[in-house]
């Protein structure tokens, strides 16, 4: 039964891939990596449904697209690519022959790559899209990803969006102009906000001015609105700098007006999973079993994102009592990681287990009478994000939750633009059905 539970929670943590800065990944897991049985790995597309029929689900949950058939098993995978331009390009930079070669894989695979906007329609119930679909996206605005992406993109016609942010708009040097944006645009490419400075949004840096509440809404809305006005278009979507967010940015997010928020935690997003959290593979990560993201992306190998299945999964940091809590940053280097399972529902005797990213299971223990599972980190953390995954089984069927703290011993407010620390984690993933 553990076997099961932990395939589902067998996720590849890309917390912090983020653009041209630091990225390292700590892969420390301490579980062996085992092959998983692949029925636990199905996607939901795969199962015989036993809800109402897609159609009937679409006319519920949008009566404006009654007559719209929408396929709400349908999956979709979303790569986050950015340089392209070689190890010249630093840690995220891949080389243009792979950046094709993986574009030619996509073209044989037989797996259509979806516009964003053909995605945002399809969540909000306005038209169907198939039941596998990839999309191609490219952060930070660097002009390698218009020189060499574009030609190779367009050769295939494949959809792309561009994530941009203000501050390295017109910069001169690698930075795209407002001009190429616009030509983009008129190609046909989507562009998204990628914030005004690129700053992780959980916190202030110390030189933006103000408080931080206002940095952030400025950082949301300022960048939509100047990329709406500049381009004439809708700006819907927002790639969250190093992939980072929290209940807090999330709502920030939602009330500037955004559709949606990408991160950089690949999984197979549904129809349902929370908008605001979004997951991208980012090409340039190594999974576990040192397979590439891409692979384990376009083989939809990988994990179903919490909320895919609102019955399955769910955010923690929305429904659940942890401790710490979401987004909290710590300075106990051993603190007892904590959270009220009652949420989870009805869970099944015994299935319950706990996972920190870095460390893999860990030997948490269940209060039945308070339903609070709870493990004391025994080896002093070392400083960084640490996700925390609680898995278990609710009528045999895996359920999971999630969130994240940081460990930080001087406390605070690191400001956002310093190095950051490792904070993503992998564990393994099961090994990804060959698919052509
Ligand atoms: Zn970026």
């Amino acid at each position: 039964m553990t076997r099961q539970l932990s395939i589902l929670a067998l996720v590849a943590l890309l917390a912090c891939t983020g653009c041209d800065k630091v990225k390292s990944l700590t892969q420390r897991n301490k579980a062996p990596s085992t092959p998983a049985p692949s029925e636990a790995v199905a996607a939901p597309a795969e199962e015989p449904s036993l809800d109402e029929p897609a159609a009937a689900n679409a006319v519920a949950e949008n009566e404006t697209a009654a007559k719209t058939a929408v396929d709400t098993k349908s999956e979709v995978v979303v790569l986050c690519y950015h340089r392209l331009e070689g190890k010249a390009g630093g840690i995220n930079s891949i080389e243009p022959a792979l950046f094709e070669q993986q574009m030619q894989e996509i073209k044989d695979s037989g797996i259509p790559v979806i516009s964003m906007q053909d995605f945002l329609a399809w969540r909000r119930g306005e038209k169907t899209i198939p039941p596998r679909a990839i999309i191609i996206t490219l952060d930070d605005g660097y002009v390698s990803e218009l020189e060499v992406g574009v030609p190779i993109l367009k050769k295939h016609g494949f959809p792309a969006t561009f994530f941009v942010y203000l501050d390295f708009i017109n910069k001169g040097g690698k930075s795209v102009t407002w001009a190429q944006l616009g030509e983009l645009r008129d190609q046909g490419f989507d562009i998204g906000s990628h914030t005004v400075m690129h700053a992780d949004l959980r916190r202030k840096p110390a030189k933006a001015p103000g408080d931080y509440d206002a940095w952030l809404k400025d950082e949301l809305e300022r960048s939509k609105k100047t990329i709406e006005e500049r381009l004439g278009i809708s700006c819907a979507t927002i790639a969250y700098p190093y992939g980072n967010h929290n209940p807090k940015v999330q709502e920030a997010t939602r009330a500037a007006g955004y559709e949606a928020g990408f991160t950089t935690y690949g999984a197979r997003l549904g129809h349902g999973t929370n908008a605001l959290t979004l997951g991208r593979y980012d090409v340039t990560a190594k999974m576990p079993g040192n397979q590439s993201a891409f692979t384990v992306a376009i083989s939809f190998a990988g994990m179903v994102a919490p909320g895919a299945d609102p019955v399955m999964a769910q955010d923690a940091a929305t429904s659940m009592v942890t401790q710490p809590m979401s987004g909290e940053v710590i300075t106990d280097a051993s603190p007892t990681i904590k959270a009220n399972i009652s949420t989870m529902g009805v869970l099944d005797a015994g299935s319950v287990v706990m996972r920190v990213s870095g460390f893999g299971l860990v030997p948490a223990k269940l209060d039945a009478a308070t339903k609070t599972i709870s493990y004391t980190v025994e080896k002093p953390l070392r400083p960084g994000t640490y996700v925390v995954i609680i898995g278990a089984k609710s009528n045999g069927r895996p359920v999971e939750a999630r969130w994240s703290f940081e460990y930080n011993p001087a406390g605070g407010t690191s400001p956002a633009d310093a190095e950051l620390p490792p904070r993503a984690a992998a564990t393994p993933v099961a090994a990804p059905a060959k698919k052509k």
